[in-house]
């Protein structure tokens, strides 16, 4: 069993907070403070270029994505890091499309979050080939799905209201017709078992600043399937997925395995965190962590919907059909958020009406579950957020 006492010790978090929003950004692991610190001075500082080697830098992309692999599903060696989230989306839809030059068609639904939809349009005029995006209700994707669809990209748990896509069987209907899947597990990674290997699944991508925890600007993972592996050709052919970089050739041979979806220099500084906080995931096991879950995001439920009347669930009813977050929907629901976080219960707002909370069972208990659900009818039966303060709207919602 997982001690999530001992791994809630692992993180710093401030002392008044119920901090439900690790689906944004996960909390501080105590470790990575240190880690960061550490490769600052004894690396960069002393090190300097010799780094690379001396300190494996130049390694940390696969090391780092073999830890992450481990969490979602995927064989050694086939989990990239590097970038940011959208930059792998670009990339992986760009590969998938290479993989099935005679057709046109993007698939992807309405509850995608917006830059997986736009750097697809970006693709699409990039290429100048006539693509087309086609978006459709989440209910409606596996009737979608068809032999005019290329690729299938999908983001498995819906960042507004948790409701979680079934992979496998998306996955097994895409193959039949022929498309290329990638899947986005923004809110998968360390919030639920994944099995991509499992799945069939040909590519994901991710980032690791959500539920794991790997600090603001963390690298995103990229993963391609061993069977295209040697294969795939993609769009961002930088010099660090090239097969020898310290070649200097002056043409682009990309590396012989995954390696090759590397683009740019890796951020050292980011994986260094990234690494404390994967510590905290060798405690973990998965299906207890996805038990957890589900027995906090059930309570809370069932806790707020008890006090508060005027909230509606946003979020699928039944844990098997959702992530680990729970939204609600309410008309001043910016306000009201605004509210909670004066008083010490940090959710988020996603337009129009969403009140969104995350649940991470690495930190978060039960305890913390009772505190903001008496909190929350506090702020929502006394209407306390129905004032003007709180209707500012900031940068960041
Ligand atoms: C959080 C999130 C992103 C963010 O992309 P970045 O490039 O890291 O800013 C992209 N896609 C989904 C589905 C997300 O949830």
């Amino acid at each position: 069993m997982t001690d999530f006492a001992a791994t809630k010790a692992m993180f710093h978090l401030p002392k008044g907070m119920i901090y439900l929003d690790g689906n944004s950004l996960g909390a501080l692991p105590k470790g990575a403070a240190d880690a960061v610190a550490r490769t600052v001075t004894d690396q960069w500082g002393e090190m300097l270029i010799t780094g690379w080697n001396k300190a494996g830098w130049m390694a940390l992309p696969m090391a780092l994505g073999d830890r992450i692999g481990g969490l979602i599903g995927a064989e050694p060696g086939h989990v990239v890091m590097g970038d940011t989230l959208s930059i792998k989306v670009f990339q992986a839809l760009a590969a998938g499309l290479e993989m099935r030059p005679d057709r046109r068609v993007i698939l992807s639904d309405s509850g995608n979050f917006p830059t997986d939809l736009y750097m697809a349009e970006g693709l699409i005029k990039a290429l100048g080939k006539g693509h087309e995006l086609r978006v459709v209700t989440p209910e409606e994707i596996a009737s979608a799905i068809d032999e005019d669809v290329a690729v299938l990209m999908l983001t498995q748990v819906d960042y507004r209201t948790g409701r979680l896509h079934d992979m496998a069987d998306l996955t097994r209907r895409a193959h039949a017709a022929g498309v290329v899947t990638v899947w986005d597990l923004a809110h998968s990674a360390g919030a639920l078992p994944v099995d991509l290997a499992g799945a069939g699944a040909d590519f994901a991508v991710g980032c690791t600043y959500k539920y794991l925890n790997g600090g603001p600007g963390a690298p995103a993972f990229i993963y391609v399937a061993p069977r295209h592996a040697t294969r795939v050709s993609t769009i961002l052919s930088g010099w660090q997925g090239h097969e020898a970089p310290f070649a200097f050739d002056l043409e682009y041979r990309p590396n012989p395995g995954a390696e090759r979806l590397r683009v740019g220099t890796p951020p050292i500084l980011q994986m260094a965190a990234l690494s404390a906080a994967m510590d905290v995931w060798d405690m973990v096991d998965m299906a207890d962590l996805r038990a957890q879950s589900m027995a906090l995001t059930d309570m809370f439920i069932a806790g707020v919907e008890a006090a508060c009347p005027m909230l509606s669930l946003a979020s699928p009813r039944d844990a098997n059909a959702r992530g680990s977050q729970v939204s609600f929907a309410f008309a001043d629901g910016y306000a009201a958020m605004q509210a909670l976080i004066a008083r010490g219960v940090i959710g988020d707002f996603r337009a129009p009406d969403i009140m969104r909370f995350g649940f991470t069972p690495l930190y978060i208990d039960e305890g913390d579950v009772r505190g903001a659900i008496d909190i929350i009818s506090n702020v929502m039966n006394n209407q306390l957020w129905d004032r003007p303060e709180y209707k500012i709207r900031a940068a960041v919602t």
